[in-house]
This record gives C-alpha cells, structure tokens and sequence, in this order.
C-alpha cells in the first residue's frame, strides 16, 4: 500500500491522520463522527497511537476494529518496544492481524508518564529496526501458502511470494533527543530501511527547510522510502508548550511568539491553522510525497489546515465543511 501511493506523480497529495484511544466517555462518544468526517476526506490511512508498555492496547485495537468496519480506509496500528516481551510484542501483532489490520507503524516507544529517567525498561527488543523485523516475521507465519504456475513450464509451480505487511517507522529531522549527532538519525533510518520499512513519518515539524534538509541527507545516505512530513497544528501557547515537553524538540519562536502575543483564541487558533497550512504547502512544494496530520482526536481543526492549504479537490472540500 505504502510505495504505490505516495509517488511524486501521484494525482493528488497524500493525507493521513494520527488519532489516540479516548481518555475519557466523552471524548469515546466524539470519537465516531470524528473517524467519519477524516475518512470522508480520503485519506491513505487513519493511524491509531499505542501506549508504550500497553497502557492503551485493547482501547487501540477497539479503535482499528473500528476504523475497519466502518469506513474503507485502512487502519495503521502503532506497536511498541517498550516494556514488552518478545513473545508478548509477537501476541500483540498475530491479534492486529487477526482483526485484519495489517499496516503498522514500529516504534521503540516512549516510558509511561512518571517513568524516572533511566527506569525505562525496554523489553526484549532494543530499537524499533528490531519490531520492523518481527512485524514481518509474524505475518509470513499468517501468510496462506499459494502456489502460481511457471510460464513456459506447463504443469510446473512454484510458491508465490507474499505480500508484505505495510510497516512505517519513525523519523527525526530534529534530532531525537537520544541521538548523539545529525547522522545518527539518518543511520537510525537507514538501519530500519534495512530491517523492512516502507514508509517514514517524521516527529512533528515546525519548518519546511528542517524536513527537506533531512529529505536530502537521508537521500544522500541511501534510504529510499517515502518520509512523510508529521504536521501538527498547533492552536494555543499550551499546547506548544506540552509537545515541546514531550519530544524535547528546540522551541520555533516565531509560531511561540505569534501565539503568545495574540489574546483571543480564535485569533490563537487561527494563527496554529495558517502556520500548519503554510507549512503543508511548503512541504509538498519542495517534493514531499503527502502530509500527515497529528489530528488531537478533533477533525475541524485538521480538515481547517487542509482546506488553507488548498490541499483537498472540491469534493472533499465539501465534505470537509
Ligand atoms: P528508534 O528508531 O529505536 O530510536 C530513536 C533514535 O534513537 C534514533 O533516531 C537514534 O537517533 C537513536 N538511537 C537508536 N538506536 C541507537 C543506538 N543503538 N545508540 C544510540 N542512539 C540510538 N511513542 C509511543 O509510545 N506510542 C506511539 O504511538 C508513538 N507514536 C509515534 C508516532 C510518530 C510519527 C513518531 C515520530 C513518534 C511516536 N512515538 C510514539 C514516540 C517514539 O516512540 C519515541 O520518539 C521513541 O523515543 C523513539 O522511537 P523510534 O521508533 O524512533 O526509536
């Protein structure tokens, strides 16, 4: 699924969400109109987050099952390093794939909130390259066995190749907070390359010149899957304040200071749309193959970014509204 769409000569850009399992009955109850009206807008797959240590795991399959059965798009299921046992992380995907979802996106996974720096406990798998790898290796098990016949050769058959699993996988234009040095980011990817991704989708991005730098260095080194831009939008000084906490990412001043001057939060709100939708527009201008937007479980705020950047044809424009 992931090579074909996202090519540079694809007929329109490539969209896709990033939802989380509801933290409260209220926000359970919002969560179907909002699943309803992102997939209205055609993305290429609606991603469900997962609480590394399985703070989240049944409430994020309850969230793909849902995604599976009512709508067509296809659901990405995040799966997690942290805390987990080889055969536990190996449980967790056999039960994705028997609900039907089968792109994933492997992380290494970041400790529960309150976990100590240091008491991390990170399972048997050390680095997201290695839940790359079982990924695949658990599908092949599922794979059913199918013979093609060999051309020329009638009566004669021979075992015909799988199709893999779609399994994305996590990059830092940034810099990850654990990484000593730039290139160490881009060896991080290309070893994941190496262990069987197919698709790249970055942290959240401030500036387009950060993600097409790292585009080019990437490229530069040798990986060749598409690297979706992570876009966020960010409507409030709160709100930039808590991911910047979370990722440990450097602050962007101009949007903190536009949202720190502005008093009303309309104006704020609006100021976080035209920065997210200012920034899609750059990305895909310089060659990105899609966008790929941190939805915060609220579609109006999203659908609002895609619609400024001009992004959506009109029927999904009306559907946007
Ligand atoms: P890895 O690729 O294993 O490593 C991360 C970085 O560490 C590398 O880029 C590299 O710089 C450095 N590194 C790796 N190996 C080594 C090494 N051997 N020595 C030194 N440095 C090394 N977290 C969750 O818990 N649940 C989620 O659902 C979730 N969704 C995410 C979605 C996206 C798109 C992104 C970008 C992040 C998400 N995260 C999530 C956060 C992520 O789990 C953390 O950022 C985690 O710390 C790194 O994960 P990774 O898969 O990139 O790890």
């Amino acid at each position: 699924m992931f090579a074909q769409p996202f090519t540079e000569d694809a007929d329109r850009v490539s969209i896709s969400f990033e939802l989380y399992p509801p933290r409260s009955a209220a926000s359970e109850i919002r969560l179907p109109e909002t699943i309803a009206r992102l997939a209205a807008v055609r993305p290429r797959f609606l991603a469900v987050t997962y609480g590394a240590g399985g703070s989240t795991g049944g409430r994020s399959l309850e969230v793909l099952r849902h995604i599976r059965a009512h709508t067509d798009i296809e659901p990405l299921a995040h799966v997690t390093c942290i805390g987990n046992t080889y055969a536990g992380t190996a449980s967790l995907i056999r039960e994705f794939l028997d609900a039907d979802v089968t792109s994933f996106l492997a992380l290494r996974g970041d400790p529960p909130a309150g976990t100590a720096p240091g008491e991390e406990i990170l399972g048997d798998l050390q680095s997201a390259a290695e839940l790359v790898q079982l990924i695949d290796r658990v599908q092949a098990e599922r794979a059913p066995y199918r013979e093609e016949p060999v051309s020329g050769h009638p009566g004669a058959v021979r075992v015909a190749p799988r199709r893999p699993v779609d399994i994305a996988v996590a990059a830092f234009p940034l810099g990850h907070p654990r990484s000593r040095f730039p290139q160490q980011d881009v060896d991080a990817l290309l070893a994941k390359q190496a262990a069987g991704a197919t698709l790249a989708i970055t942290q959240t991005i401030f500036h387009a010149d950060d993600y097409l730098a790292f585009v080019q260095r990437a490229r530069n080194a040798g990986v060749t899957i598409p690297i979706l831009p992570g876009i966020m939008p960010i409507t409030s000084p709160a709100r930039l304040r808590r991911q910047l906490q979370l990722s440990g990412d450097p602050e962007p001043s101009d949007l903190a200071i536009a949202l720190e001057v502005e008093p009303t939060v309309e104006g704020q709100r609006e100021i976080g749309v035209e920065h997210a939708a200012a920034l899609a527009r750059a990305v895909v201008a310089g060659g990105a193959p899609g966008v790929h937007l941190y939805a915060f479980n609220q579609h109006e705020t999203v659908l609002a970014v895609l619609r400024e950047a001009g992004i959506l044809n009109q029927f999904e424009e009306e559907n946007a509204r």
